[in-house]
């Protein structure tokens, strides 16, 4: 298992018909992915396409995740919790100052997906919005949003298959509210088969 420490990220290759499984190893912690195709880096996860073609928010098991160009670039294959985001972006040094009136000098998740994926080529403005794995956001009736802790126990995994070479971003979020006050690490794991 690869360990992200908490407050930090990671970026990596997968290739198609690979699996990425990620596991919330103390429970309640959630990790932002975003994603882009190895062969243009313009195209990239989109969260627009992706609720508009799953016809859903509660994106899980059996749903894909789309690019901007409207290509399928995973298949969720396996979900232990059933509560995920697509709707916030990832945290940055603005959302503490904006939303926890805090100017803390931590590494945000995008500061984090940024540092990685440079590597890459990939530059900080063209980070799109993640996948907000385990993070528990709720829409009310009259549509307003809620973040709440996470559903996520310790061990709890969700397993996606890549449906063309990419590029991952993952981090462990360093949002104290998305992660019920503590930030913990995330693993993950490149898989070439799941049963
Ligand atoms: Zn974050």
């Amino acid at each position: 298992m690869n360990i992200i420490q908490p407050r930090s990220g990671a970026a990596f290759t997968l290739q198609k018909n690979q699996y990425l499984l990620v596991e919330d190893l103390k429970g309640m912690q959630v990790s932002d992915m975003v994603l882009f195709s190895q062969n243009d880096i313009g195209e990239k996860l989109s969260s627009g396409k992706t609720l508009d073609f799953e016809e859903t928010i509660n994106l899980t098991t059996g749903n894909h995740l789309w690019s901007n160009r409207s290509n399928k670039l995973m298949y969720i294959v396996h979900d232990d919790v059933s509560s995920h985001d697509m709707l916030l972006a990832p945290c940055s040094k603005e959302t503490f100052e904006i939303m926890y009136d805090s100017h803390e000098t931590t590494h945000s998740c995008l500061d984090n997906l940024n540092n990685n994926l440079k590597t890459f080529g990939i530059e900080r403005d063209q980070i799109p919005g993640a996948f907000n794995i385990f993070m528990n956001v709720q829409v009310d009736a009259e549509g307003k949003i809620a973040v709440l802790p996470p559903k996520s126990k310790a061990n709890d995994t969700i397993v996606f298959k890549a449906l063309t070479d990419l590029i991952v971003g993952l981090t462990a979020c360093s949002a104290k509210d998305s992660n019920g006050g503590s930030f913990k690490p995330i693993g993950y794991k490149i898989l070439e088969s799941w049963a």
